[in-house]
């Protein structure tokens, strides 16, 4: 039996506020979601580890997601730390370079994700790929674009002879929409105070921050507060909170 198009969906999960953003948007439009991380030797695991905690803590206290959650998968992608010296697979401080862009920047990182999700999606028979890129609070990555996802959408499509789509709920809003995204989609699960646990589990247990920093508790979650990710997270909460 064939699934019916657009129905099944595969989202780039991080363990990172915005793609449990991406996850929890998806879990309450589609059929079955499905998960996909990649392992390329962060210099901390802690972006792994929160991102299988978040995932049991999405099971544990929303009924209706846990129903609609289906497979998680972890790709090895060792292989980026051949071709790149950045500070995400090195022990290397974290840094911005002349270009503007952090040290952090792997180049074609999102391409190349984009790419085996869509493997990874056809195998599945999966149509729809979610990923929490953004163009509002830029950060620079030029493959995080709109224009580039829609790019990656067209040559995914004919390479594989498959229609995909890709979708991207971040892509216009700011880091203070993405805290109401959470909280909107956490309220319409169907759990009761739904808007509140989906936002208590991402201050305790999503990981955004570049250094790998969980001993310092903010409000807005853990981190060292002085990194671009912290930075941006914390700006995003407090306007919020307003
Ligand atoms: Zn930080």
């Amino acid at each position: 039996m064939h699934p019916h198009p657009h129905r099944h969906a595969l989202v780039v999960f991080s363990g990172g506020q915005d793609s449990t953003t991406c996850l929890a948007h998806a879990l309450n439009r589609f059929e079955r979601v499905e998960t996909v991380g990649f392992d390329y030797g962060q210099r901390h695991r802690i972006e792994l580890a929160a991102r299988t905690e978040v995932l049991a803590q999405m099971r544990a206290r929303f009924g209706r997601w846990r129903e609609v959650l289906g497979e998680d998968h972890v790709l090895d992608l060792s292989v980026l730390g051949q071709v790149s010296q950045t500070s995400l697979t090195r022990e290397v401080a974290f840094a911005m370079e002349s270009s503007g862009l952090p040290n952090s920047f792997v180049p074609g990182r999102n391409v190349l994700f984009m790419t085996l999700a869509a493997a990874l999606a056809y195998r599945r028979d999966i149509t729809v790929l979610i990923t929490g890129v953004c163009e509002t609070d830029f950060s620079g990555y030029p493959d995080c674009r709109d224009d580039s996802m829609k790019a990656l959408q067209i040559a995914l499509s004919l390479g594989m002879d498959k229609r995909f789509r890709i979708d991207t709920p971040l892509m216009w809003i700011d880091k203070a929409q993405t805290w109401q995204m959470a909280h909107d989609e956490g309220q319409a699960s169907g759990t009761p105070q739904g808007g509140a646990a989906l936002i208590e589990l991402i201050q305790e247990h999503t990981h955004t921050c570049y250094l790998g920093d969980r001993t310092h508790r903010h409000d807005w979650g853990y981190g060292c507060g002085s990194c671009p990710a912290c930075e941006l997270r914390a700006q995003g909460w407090r306007r919020w909170q307003g």
